[in-house]
């Protein structure tokens, strides 16, 4: 099985934020990111990253246009999946299925160019955020217009997972019951958040979504600065999570671990 991380723009962040101890007032890029995977049964998406046509028109409006306050975009239509994969000679209802890490903007963005596509989503990362309009969805990093209307017929909503351990993330979920693609959760940044254990031909990837905004947070077991919380499901949650991560990054150095945002190329 092929893997392929595509790059769909970036936003800025304060290194003090991303990284406990980071430098203040310095302004780091923080690319979004999503995966392509060609597996056996159809290709497979890992989240979709900015999409700039639908995500500048559902910041368009008070107070969704907070959001890029906050995280000010750059990103072009000709940086959105759907442009690059069509380059590719990739049409959008090429897509068998696009997995939902969970429902932060940045993840979600690109979601309504891949109308034949079935989502694999948390069932309780979905009911955290879908009925939330204004400053309610705004606090979660959810732009409500970003959601497909018809994204709870085309999903499937995951909830208890009962597969094989992966330790110490706990059971999980195997997508196709051939051990290529493993779902394991990731609590703490967003309700339900989804992180993808995959079996490739470049090795075993661990997409771990935002459990961690970069490898070096990973490798040094370094949280995000307090302030995320603002936007964040849980606090103690992410340290406990990052700390796993930590853990199983040191007892499995052939692993290569892919956050969202994060800048460093593979080794
Ligand atoms: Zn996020």
């Amino acid at each position: 099985m092929t893997f392929k991380m595509l790059t769909t723009g970036y936003c800025l962040a304060d290194e003090s934020h991303v990284l406990r101890g980071g430098r203040r007032g310095v302004s780091v890029q923080c690319p979004a990111r999503a995966a392509l995977f060609e597996h056996p049964q159809g290709r497979i998406l890992f989240d979709t990253g900015y999409a700039a046509t639908h995500l500048f028109a559902a910041a368009s409006r008070f107070p969704y246009k907070l959001y890029l306050r906050a995280t000010p975009v750059f990103t072009s239509p000709e940086e959105s999946l759907m442009a690059q994969l069509s380059r590719e000679g990739i049409a959008p209802n090429a897509i068998h299925a696009i997995i939902v890490s969970h429902f932060h903007a940045d993840h979600i963005a690109g979601l309504k160019d891949f109308p034949c596509a079935h989502f694999i989503a948390s069932a309780e990362g979905l009911w955290e955020v879908q009925n939330r309009r204004g400053f309610g969805a705004l606090k979660r990093a959810f732009l409500p217009e970003l959601l497909p209307t018809d994204f709870a017929e085309r999903a499937t909503l995951l909830e208890y997972f009962t597969g094989p351990e992966l330790a110490p993330f706990g059971p999980t979920h195997d997508l196709f019951g051939d051990g290529l693609l493993r779902l394991v959760r990731l609590p703490g940044h967003a309700r339900g958040q989804l992180g993808l254990f995959a079996q490739t031909s470049r090795g075993t990837v661990f997409l771990v979504a935002d459990a961690a905004y970069c490898r070096q947070a990973i490798r040094e077991n370094r949280p995000p600065h307090p302030i995320t919380n603002l936007f964040t499901d849980k606090g103690a949650a992410v340290c406990a999570t990052l700390a796993k991560l930590h853990a199983f990054a040191a007892a499995h150095p052939e692993v290569l671990l892919y956050p969202t945002h994060c800048t460093e190329t593979d080794p």
